[in-house]
C-alpha cells in the first residue's frame, strides 16, 4: 500500500473518529448510559448498490453508491448525495449520523441519513453523469421518499442532479417532488434554497462576531472552498462588510491582502465551469497556506478533515466557521480549543441548507410556491434562534459551542427515541 493512500485512510478515519469523539463528549456531560449511546450512534440501514453505466465511448464503467440512514426518530431522514472520488462507506455514515444531530440542532422535524457515489463528476459527460444518477436511484428507490429519506445536493451534486433524481423517481412512484430537495426553481425548487448554506453560514457568523464583539469591517476573512457554500457565503460576507482577502478551490488559493473584489472572483468563476484557475487579480497561494493566514476568520467550505493536529498550532484566525462538513479532527479541536480558537461547529454553521430544504419539503407538500423574501425571514429565525440555544448552553455548561450543539442535538434525538418507544 502507498503512502499516500495509507495518509489518506488515516485521514478518513480521523473525520469517523472525531464526530465519535465529540458525541461522546456530549454524551459524558449528559449521563448518557454505553447502551443509550449505541441505540444513538447505531445507524438504522446501510445500503450499497452497483451503478455501472456505458460510457460514451462504448466502455463498461462500475462504481458503488452508499446510502446511510442513520436515525428516524424525530421524522423522516434528510441528507445530501455526494459525488467524489473520496466517498467510502466509512465517510457516508458518519456524515450520517452528522445530519441526525444537525437536524435536530435546529429542531426541522426530519432525522439524518447521507449518500454518495466515490466518482469524479468532472471527469464525466452530462449525458453520463445523468445515467449514473438514474441507476443509482434505480438501485434504492424502495428504500427512499418523502415520508422515509429525502436526498438533496451536496459536494458535486446539484439541482440538475436532483431533476434527475426526481424524475427517475416518478417512473416507480409517480410524481412526488418532495422525493428530493435542491430542485431547480423552475422544477419545484424553493427559491433561495441554493445560496441557504452559504446564507446560512454568513448568518450565523454575523451573530457569532456580534456576540464577540468583533466588527465585520474589521474582520479579515480567508474562505477555503468557492462551490456552492464558500461562493454563497463570500457574498453574503462580502455585502455585510467584512474583508474577505483570500478564497480558494481545488485550483489553489487566490489572495489579496486589501481585500478580494469578491463580485469579480464570483463572475470569473461563473464565466469558468464553476472554477477559479487561472484568476489573476490576486496572489497565487496553496490551499494549505490559506488555512495559515493571519485573519480573523477563516471558513473551511470544501473538504472535511482539513484542519489537523500539523496545521492547528499554525492557524492565526480566531474564529473558525466550519461551513464543511467535518473539517476538524479531534485532536485538531483540542488543539484549537487550548488556543482559545472560537469554532462554530459544522452541526450548526452550516445547518442552513438543510433547513431550506425543509422549506421546500413543506412547500412541494403544500403544492404553494414560497416566495424568497419568506424563505430568506423563516431561515434568519430558525438559524438566529438555534445559535441563542447554543450560545446559552454553552455559556451555562461551560462547554464549547461544539459541545453545546451536541448536547441539544442529541437531548432531542434521545427524547424522540424514547418517546416513541424502543420494543
Ligand atoms: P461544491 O461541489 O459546490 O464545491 C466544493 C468546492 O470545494 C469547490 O470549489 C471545489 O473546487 C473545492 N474543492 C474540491 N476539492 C478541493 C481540495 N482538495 N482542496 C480545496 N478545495 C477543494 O460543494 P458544496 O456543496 O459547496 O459543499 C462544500 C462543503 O459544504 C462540503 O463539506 C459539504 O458537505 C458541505 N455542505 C454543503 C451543503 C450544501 O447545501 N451544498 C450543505 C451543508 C454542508
Amino acid at each position: 500500500m502507498s503512502q499516500t493512500v495509507l495518509g489518506d485512510m488515516i485521514l478518513k478515519m480521523k473525520a469517523f473518529d472525531s464526530t465519535q469523539l465529540y458525541f461522546n463528549r456530549a454524551a459524558d456531560q449528559m449521563d448518557l448510559s454505553e447502551n443509550i449511546r449505541k441505540l444513538l450512534l447505531t445507524p438504522k440501514r446501510e445500503v450499497q448498490v452497483q451503478v455501472a453505466i456505458e460510457r460514451d465511448n462504448g466502455e463498461i464503467a462500475t462504481w458503488i453508491g452508499y446510502r446511510v440512514q442513520h436515525d428516524d426518530s424525530r421524522g423522516p431522514m434528510k441528507g445530501g448525495l455526494r459525488f467524489h472520488p473520496d466517498v467510502d462507506l466509512d465517510e457516508v455514515r458518519s456524515l450520517a449520523a452528522l445530519m441526525t444531530w444537525k437536524t435536530s440542532v435546529v429542531d426541522i422535524p426530519y432525522g439524518g441519513a447521507k449518500g454518495g457515489i466515490a466518482i469524479d463528476p468532472a471527469g464525466l459527460s452530462q449525458r453520463e453523469l445523468e445515467t449514473v444518477t438514474r441507476k443509482f436511484v434505480d438501485g434504492i428507490h424502495d428504500l427512499i421518499g418523502p415520508d422515509v429519506d429525502i436526498p438533496a445536493p451536496d459536494m458535486g451534486t446539484n439541482d440538475k442532479v436532483m431533476a434527475w433524481f426526481m424524475n427517475q423517481y416518478a417512473k416507480y412512484h409517480g410524481f412526488n417532488p418532495a422525493c428530493v430537495t435542491g430542485k431547480p426553481v423552475e422544477l419545484h425548487g424553493l427559491p433561495g434554497r441554493e445560496e441557504a448554506t452559504g446564507r446560512g453560514v454568513g448568518i450565523l457568523t454575523f451573530k457569532l462576531l456580534n456576540r464577540m464583539g468583533r466588527k465585520p469591517a474589521e474582520t479579515r476573512v480567508a474562505i477555503q472552498g468557492f462551490g456552492n457554500v464558500g461562493s454563497h457565503a463570500a457574498k453574503f460576507l462580502h455585502e455585510a462588510d467584512y474583508r474577505v482577502v483570500a478564497v480558494s478551490d481545488v485550483s489553489g488559493g487566490y489572495h489579496r491582502d486589501g481585500g478580494l473584489d469578491v463580485p469579480g472572483a464570483l463572475r470569473y468563476a461563473m464565466e469558468h465551469r464553476g472554477n477559479l484557475a487561472g484568476y489573476a487579480e490576486a496572489d497565487k497561494i496553496t490551499n494549505e497556506q490559506l488555512l495559515e493566514l493571519d485573519v480573523e476568520l477563516l471558513v473551511p467550505a470544501a473538504l472535511g478533515g482539513v484542519i489537523t493536529k500539523h496545521n492547528a498550532p499554525r492557524i492565526k484566525a480566531g474564529v473558525i466557521v466550519e461551513a464543511a462538513n467535518a473539517p476538524t479532527d479531534c485532536d485538531a479541536d483540542d488543539l484549537l480549543h487550548a488556543r482559545g480558537i472560537v469554532v462554530l461547529p459544522d452541526i450548526l454553521a452550516n445547518a442552513g441548507g438543510v433547513t431550506a430544504s425543509y422549506f421546500e419539503w413543506v412547500q412541494n407538500r403544500q403544492r404553494y410556491q414560497w416566495d424568497l423574501n419568506r424563505v430568506r425571514q423563516e431561515l434568519d429565525r430558525v438559524l438566529s434562534s438555534s445559535f441563542e440555544k447554543v450560545w446559552q448552553l454553552s455559556v451555562e455548561r461551560k462547554v464549547s459551542l461544539r459541545t453545546a450543539a451536541y448536547i441539544l442535538g442529541i437531548g432531542r434525538v434521545g427524547r424522540a427515541t424514547i418517546l416513541g418507544g424502543i420494543t
